[in-house]
């Protein structure tokens, strides 16, 4: 390679490092805000009239969600975490406090509590796949996975209600902190070839911890991201 080739590679390399940060730190700005939590609804009657553009967590119960919110927000109390499974069913909204912000981040109720009955099962599919197939505000859903696990087939059965309702979804591992180097690496290659087929995944995974913030700045970058592609802020 010659020397000039050289300055290229350079260049193109330094201006992709100055587009990395700009994104990180937009996605920095978006959450750095006090957040408050809106409402939970319990059923699609319930919703808040559509606002600013949604962005939907879904995950298994215990998949680190509530975790997740919290440290994406820098606020400790903003979703609650707990050890229980199998809690309230309802959608929880929750926004900045300033009217401004063109965001508002969707907690979607757990699944794949083993011990579920089915009217609860049934109930949480209609509250689930009524917000993801008529809510227009919905931009992006995240789908939570725990790093450990990989995905199961209730994850995989979700995967399918985002493609059959059209929304667009990427991946997150949670709790990449629990997995060495290599067995994380093993975990996001299979979870890349459990999507490569799926119509609305987006192919990029995020491994992240809430616990030693891994990962929530690309995440937030990437939120970023598509709501300014998507010219909403
Ligand atoms: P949710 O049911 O999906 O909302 O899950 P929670 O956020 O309540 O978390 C479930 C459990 O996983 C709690 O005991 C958390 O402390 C734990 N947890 C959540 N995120 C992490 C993480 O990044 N690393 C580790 N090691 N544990 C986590």
């Amino acid at each position: 390679m010659s020397d000039m080739d050289d300055g290229r590679d350079d260049e193109a390399a330094a201006h992709e490092a100055e587009a990395r940060a700009a994104a990180i730190e937009a996605g920095r700005l978006l959450f750095a805000r006090p957040w408050r939590f809106v409402l939970g609804a319990p059923s699609l009657k319930y919703l808040p009239p559509a606002g600013p553009v949604e962005v939907a967590l879904a995950g298994r119960s215990n998949v680190g969600k509530s975790s997740l919110i919290n440290a994406l927000a820098g606020q400790r109390d903003l979703a609650r975490t707990s050890n229980t499974p199998g809690r309230t069913q309802e959608l929880n909204f929750f926004r900045p406090e300033d009217e401004g912000a063109p965001i508002t981040l969707v907690d979607m109720p757990g699944y794949g509590y083993a011990a579920a009955p089915k009217d609860k099962v049934d109930a949480w599919t209609r509250l689930v796949f009524g917000y993801l197939r008529g809510r227009a505000t919905l931009k992006r859903a995240y789908l939570l996975i725990d790093a450990r696990h990989g995905p199961k087939p209730n994850d995989e059965e979700v995967m399918g209600l985002l493609d059959k309702a059209a929304v667009s979804y990427q991946v997150v591992l949670t709790k990449a902190d629990k997995l060495g180097a290599d067995a994380l690496a093993a975990v996001v290659a299979q979870t890349a070839e459990a999507i490569r087929r799926r119509p609305a995944a987006y192919p990029e995974i995020i491994a992240t911890s809430s616990e030693k913030g891994l990962g929530l700045d690309r995440l937030r970058a990437e939120i970023a991201g598509f709501l300014a592609g998507s010219g909403a802020s």
